[in-house]
């Protein structure tokens, strides 16, 4: 049996560690050129920080899953820096891109682990050189051991925000501020939800409280108003405070991000159906706890499947593969299956609790003013999407895809990866509905940007 494996973080890895275990040589493909995913994302050999101070806390872990990972490519058919751009649940065909040659490749069953990705809210003067999501910032610390700027503000909410500003006063590159879109008092009332997150919600007390101890600002329950700058550099971010007053501060970069969303395309691609999850503020794919989805064959797991975070992608991907396993007739150990069975239902609790904690900040996206870009491939802003969304009575685009069809809002390179979920709360408010009532961008192949010659191929 031909069983595929897309993508090595932390859910790719546990997913081919059980199938090689069940004596399977799973086809194994990752764009990256050496896996590890984000969280555990490698540096290039020449980038000489080590474990420790690339990982901090999760340094050991991080350690280990690289083992795992290397000791398995011998095990697998093991295909690095391969974009997977397609995938036909049909005629069970995946199409890739390798070093600028396209194959396409068979299989009987894909566990498809393809993560996740930062999720934006359009600020005006997001699109300036210097501002960049939190996530990018991230891996340029980590693979090429380098700041944004030298007078770095972090803006947004949730876990990584913080990891973040923390991370950044390690490498010695002290943040100019930090802005949480969520009101201290907000965190606060929903702490006692995030004990069940056990040493991973002490480790976020911890990157806090590391972060306002170094003396960095911090500002909590803010509103962004615009980034500001002449011509290609950013000298500013303005804000309202939490208590109304306007506020700038100069900097010479900003990193922003909201949480995160699925990269769930090639789910789409399979047919995988999707449903709004209301913590998560995301279309989330269809599956049971284990991985399985409605289309016969296909797998999920990690945060391609709904954001859990690294302990829940580990499980997953074992879990899912037990799945697999199991639905083609293997044996799999029950007290092993049982057990990933508990441990993801406790920490599917911690997640919602995380949520919760750090929502969604779905009225600032619902506000972002006319003239700002909300697609930068298309040059698409606010006002071009209200416009196409008409009035809550004539309602000429009621839904995500007419809009796109009316706007080109999506069409352009990132197809509507970054500007989907900002895209669907504007429009939703032009139009006086849910967000859930607005739909959600459809996947397209290629998922990402292949060379023309090979699409025309
Ligand atoms: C930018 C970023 C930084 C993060 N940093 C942290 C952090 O420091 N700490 C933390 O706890 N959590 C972090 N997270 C969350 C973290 O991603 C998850 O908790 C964890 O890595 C999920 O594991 P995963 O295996 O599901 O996905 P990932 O680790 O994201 O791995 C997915 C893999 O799939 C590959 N892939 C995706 N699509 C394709 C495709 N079409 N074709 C081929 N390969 C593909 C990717 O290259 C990647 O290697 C971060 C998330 C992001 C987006």
């Amino acid at each position: 049996m031909k069983v595929a494996v897309v993508g090595a973080g932390p859910a790719g890895v546990r997913a081919v560690e059980q199938l090689v275990a069940a004596g399977l040589t799973p086809l194994w493909l990752d764009e990256a050129p050496d896996g590890g995913g984000r969280i555990y994302q490698r540096p290039p050999a020449q980038l000489s920080r080590d474990a420790r101070r690339l990982y901090g806390f999760e340094a050991k872990r991080a350690t280990a899953l690289h083992a795992t990972l290397d000791a398995l490519k011998a095990h697998a058919d093991w295909r690095p820096n391969t974009l997977v751009w397609h995938i036909d649940p049909h005629r069970r065909r995946l199409e890739v891109l390798s070093a600028g040659t396209q194959a396409t490749l068979d299989f009987d069953a894909a566990l498809l682990c393809t993560g996740a990705m930062d999720r934006v809210v359009p600020v005006p003067g997001w699109t300036r050189p210097g501002v960049t999501t939190l996530g990018a910032a991230q891996i340029a610390l980590k693979t090429q051991g380098c700041a944004i700027g030298d007078k770095v503000v972090l803006l947004g909410t949730g876990p990584l925000l913080w990891l973040l500003a923390y991370q950044y006063l390690k490498a010695g590159a002290r943040p100019a501020a930090v802005l949480d879109t969520t009101a201290f008092a907000h965190k606060a009332r929903h702490a006692p939800g995030l004990l069940a997150g056990g040493a991973v919600f002490w480790k976020g007390l911890y990157y806090m409280a590391a972060v306002r101890a170094a003396g960095v600002p911090v500002y909590e329950g803010v509103r962004p108003r615009a980034i500001t700058g002449a011509g290609d550099q950013v000298s500013g971010l303005a804000f309202e405070t939490a208590r109304g007053a306007a506020r700038t501060l100069a900097c010479d970069a900003v990193a922003l991000g909201w949480g995160l969303k699925p990269e769930a395309q090639l789910a789409d691609l399979a047919g995988v159906p999707f449903r709004f999850d209301a913590d998560q503020h995301n279309w989330l794919p269809e599956r049971d706890i284990a991985g399985r989805t409605p289309v016969p064959g296909i797998y999920l797991a990690g945060d391609g499947a709904g954001i859990g975070g690294a302990d829940v992608a580990e499980r997953a991907g074992a879990r899912a593969a037990l799945a697999l396993l199991e639905d083609t007739g293997r044996p799999v150990p029950q007290d092993t299956v049982a057990a990933l069975d508990a441990a993801l239902a406790r920490l599917a609790g911690f997640r919602t609790a995380l949520e919760r904690t750090f929502p969604f900040p779905a009225d600032l996206a619902r506000a972002v003013p006319d003239a700002t870009l909300v697609c930068r491939c298309e040059a698409i802003t606010a006002g071009d999407l209200r416009a196409a969304g008409g009035t809550p009575a004539t309602g000429t685009a009621r839904e995500l895809n007419r809009a796109k069809a009316f706007t080109r809002l999506g069409m352009g390179r990132c197809q509507g990866r970054v500007c989907g979920p900002a895209g669907a709360e504007i429009l939703a408010a032009a139009l006086n509905r849910e967000v859930a009532a607005i739909g959600r961008l459809r996947g397209q192949p290629p998922v990402k940007p292949v060379p023309l010659a090979e699409a025309a191929e």
